[in-house]
């Protein structure tokens, strides 16, 4: 059993096959999911499949490169699908200093209204980092994220930050780059971080685990991430899938079935 805690199955790459795709993820094993919607065309899609499929789950915020873009009606809208029964988190939100659409001050003042959502809300937090951890950490803490906890989406940062992440109340989610070859961060992280704050994703349709790195990404393989972090950890594949699908369960305040 597997949750693949981060997928962008509202993407327009599963327009054609979006049965297909579902299907073969539980056969590879993945029973969960949560879908990320974080602009105005991919929040009601997610909400979309979140409504139609039983064990698929949906995350709802504003992704950091069209920060500029959100309004005060987005940001009410989102607070509005927050009381959804399927909507499980507030995000992606987060900062991504690799696109220059949004300015970085737009970026952070955008970030720190979700966070100020979420803890009115309740709800924990799914974070969007692309080269701008240490202001992460820094929002994180000055806005006291800890209060409600999220997720490190895809992380690929050190130890060490994992680690002041995981004392605010932060699960580590690891993604294909922790098969890559030359990943060193992410498997250091996978040795060193305990089970019990790891969990598992594709962030499909992008970042294919290896041996598909560069083909369209699909919640199937987070099988591959899984049995990556077993062989680094030197434990069972059953014991990180049992584990991590647990972790998210808990995490995300789903009863199992
Ligand atoms: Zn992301
Ligand atoms: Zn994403």
């Amino acid at each position: 059993m597997l949750f693949d805690t981060h997928v962008h199955l509202n993407a327009d790459q599963f327009e054609e096959d979006l049965e297909e795709t579902i299907e073969r993820a539980q056969e590879a094993g993945v029973q969960y999911m949560t879908v990320v919607g974080f602009d105005r065309k991919t929040i009601p899609k997610a909400m979309d499949i979140a409504e139609r499929y039983e064990n698929i789950y949906a995350a709802v915020g504003w992704h950091p490169v069209d920060a500029i873009d959100m309004t005060d009606e987005d940001l009410q809208w989102i607070e509005e699908l927050s009381q959804h029964p399927k909507v499980v988190a507030i995000g992606e939100m987060g900062l991504d200093y690799h696109w220059d659409k949004s300015p970085k001050d737009v970026q952070k003042e955008v970030f720190r209204k979700q966070i100020r959502l979420a803890r009115k809300v309740k709800m924990p937090i799914v974070i969007h980092n692309r080269e701008a951890t240490d202001d992460i950490v820094e929002i994180l803490k000055e806005e006291n994220a800890a209060e409600v906890g999220g997720i490190m989406h895809c992380y690929s940062g050190p130890v060490e930050t994992a680690q002041e992440c995981i004392d605010m109340n932060f699960m580590i989610s690891l993604g294909g780059p922790v098969t890559f070859k030359n990943a060193k961060l992410p498997k250091e992280v996978a040795k060193a971080v305990d089970l019990e704050h790891l969990l598992v994703e594709t962030d499909s349709p992008f970042l294919a685990p290896h041996p598909n790195r560069g083909k369209r990404n699909e919640p199937a393989y987070v099988k591959l991430v899984a049995e990556q972090i077993a062989e680094l950890k030197g434990i069972s594949y059953q014991e990180v899938s049992e584990t991590t699908t647990s972790n998210a369960l808990e995490f995300f305040g789903i009863q199992s079935q």
